[in-house]
């Protein structure tokens, strides 16, 4: 068995390959090489230098398997990977505690001021006085997102003798619990912490999710920790809270334009900076390597691999079967998720109909739980890790088949409990177009994209209209609307779908309008 090793690896992982494989280590090859190289190869390692592209995947004859030593897969051509059956592994954990000490090294740079005190004594100063710090023990540390990093964090913070706020909408009180740590809203989070610390993705509800309004509900001298992701604290604002003394300090790894080196920030006197180093110690390359071949030894040897980013492990002819059905519940979980907002504890999968042809539908509910758990995470959630993710996260998952299908030749009905609250929606294939066809036990016929618009309201005259108007005001153009009800004087769903994004400010304008119970976007 041959194992080629494309990128500088940790050594330790390297040494494991050895253990089963001739294993031949080539760093800095371009496409043309790689080809050659990669013809008898069994599998392959890389890191983000090397490019896997559909050449280099086509030219392998015996390739099972392509390990990445870290988190992202953009440099390898998944689909290719994945059409031809090879497996691609990765190691998303290698780095979580390297990037925890980086935050928590970042908050002891500001409490003692460390970095300004290093720089004085530097240039020749001896100002002990000017640089009196505090301690971190019995200050409040607001963490947000409480994923593979957050809890990192949280367990080092406590032997600190920090008091910890956590926001993570996301997470279930279980897991918050078995932390010890209580699960609080983002007001009381900005409000109360004296450091607040972020790790989240970057998605379009973490964006900016630290601006202007935010930083003005904060405590004055609160410091703020940044080593997620650039862009999800607004720079600007940061700037203006810095240079006013709103804020203490900030400490930031990360930047919305990388490197920052025009960034105004880098001119203040109150900020700690690094260069994206949050993953970078030797351990987390070492980790990062030893993760990627222990995985790879593990698909090698027909074991069921644990990082797995890509899907061919489910047989084509299953795949092929339910074409049109792994978009369409992959659509029913996004399109619940952003109903709910809420820490998912219970997901309900039920099959109806036609669809009981087809033995394996396991697939179909992985498949729902991407959709679900894709736009909270960072890491990549895929038709065959989404179980273990969804598990992880202490979310229940019941899958159950019924031969009833309304008129529908198949349904899918998805229910999903997030806070104590419930959503269903029911889905179905109209020839080979997916629509949504159930919401919360309402009817109605919707086609799973685009930006919609739900507004729960009750049955009474002119509450359309002025939904309708609000919308116009704001130069929304409706694109199609459907009204459904139970029964008359109850209450009514409305469902729009528009041209433009709908912003929360226009969400908040539409929720004030008399006889409006509710108003929630999905953006599918
Ligand atoms: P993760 O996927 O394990 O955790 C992310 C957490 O954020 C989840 O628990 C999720 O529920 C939560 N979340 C999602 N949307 C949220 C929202 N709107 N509000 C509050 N919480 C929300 O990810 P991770 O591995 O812990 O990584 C966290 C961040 O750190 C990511 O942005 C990642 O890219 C970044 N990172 C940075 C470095 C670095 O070098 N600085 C290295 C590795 C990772």
């Amino acid at each position: 068995m041959k194992i080629l090793v494309g990128d500088a690896l940790h050594e330790a992982g390297i040494e494991l390959l050895r253990k089963v494989a001739d294993v031949e280590v080539a760093a800095g090859l371009n496409e043309k090489q790689l080809i050659e190289k990669i013809r008898s190869a069994d599998a392959l390692l890389v890191r983000s230098k090397t490019k896997v592209t559909k050449n280099v995947i086509q030219a392998a004859k015996n390739l099972k398997v392509i390990g990445r030593a870290g988190v992202g897969v953009d440099n390898i051509d998944l689909e290719a990977a994945t059409k031809r059956g090879i497996v691609v592994v990765n190691a998303p954990e290698a780095s979580s505690i390297t990037v925890a000490e980086h935050t928590i090294g970042l908050m002891l740079a500001m409490a003692r001021k460390i970095p300004f005190a290093d720089a004085s004594l530097k240039s020749g100063k001896w100002e002990k006085k000017k640089f009196v710090g505090i301690e971190l023990r019995g200050k409040v540390l607001g963490v947000i997102g409480l994923g593979r990093i957050g809890t990192q964090v949280v367990a080092k913070a406590k032997a600190f003798g920090m008091q910890i706020l956590v926001y993570d909408p996301y997470i279930s009180e279980k897991l918050a619990m078995d932390l010890g740590v209580k699960i609080s809203d983002l007001d009381e989070v900005i409000k109360n912490s004296d450091f607040i610390t972020l790790h989240v993705p970057l998605t379009e509800q973490t964006k900016r999710m630290i601006g202007k309004k935010e930083i003005e509900k904060m405590k004055k001298g609160a410091f703020i920790i940044n080593c997620a992701r650039g862009g999800t604290v607004d720079e600007k604002a940061l700037y203006e809270g810095l240079k006013s003394g709103k804020i203490a300090g900030a400490a930031l790894d990360v930047f919305e334009k990388e490197p920052p080196l025009e960034s105004p920030l880098l001119k203040l006197e109150n900020i700690v900076v690094t260069p994206h180093l949050g993953a970078s110690t030797e351990e987390a390359q070492r980790y990062a390597s030893v993760i990627a071949c222990e995985e790879v030894i593990r698909t090698l040897k027909n074991e069921a691999p644990r990082n797995v980013v890509n899907m061919p492990v489910f047989s084509q002819e299953v795949l092929e079967k339910l074409r049109g059905y792994l978009p369409l519940a992959e659509s029913l979980g996004k399109f619940s998720i952003q109903l709910l907002k809420g820490r998912i504890s219970d997901v309900s999968i039920t099959y109806c109909g036609r669809l009981l042809e087809v033995e394996e539908l396991k697939v179909l509910t992985n498949a729902a739980l991407r959709g679900l758990l894709s736009p909270i995470l960072s890491e990549s959630v895929n038709l065959l890790n989404a179980p273990i993710v969804a598990k992880n996260r202490g979310v229940r998952v019941t899958e159950g088949r019924r031969e009833e299908s309304e008129k529908f030749s198949s349904l899918i009905i998805l229910k999903v409990k997030a806070d104590g609250e419930e959503t269903e929606v029911r889905g179905t294939l109209l020839g080979e177009e997916a629509k949504i066809v159930g919401i919360d036990g309402y009817s109605l016929d919707l086609a799973p994209r685009g930006e919609i618009l739900l507004v729960k309201h009750e049955d009474r005259p002119g509450t359309i209209g002025k939904v309708a108007t609000s919308l116009g005001k704001r130069k929304i153009n409706i694109a199609t609307m459907q009204v459904g009800r139970k029964e008359a004087g109850g209450t009514q769903l409305m469902v729009l779908t528009v041209d433009q994004q709908i912003s929360k400010e226009v969400l908040r304008t539409v929720s004030k309008i008399k006889g409006v119970r509710r108003a929630m976007a999905v953006e599918l």
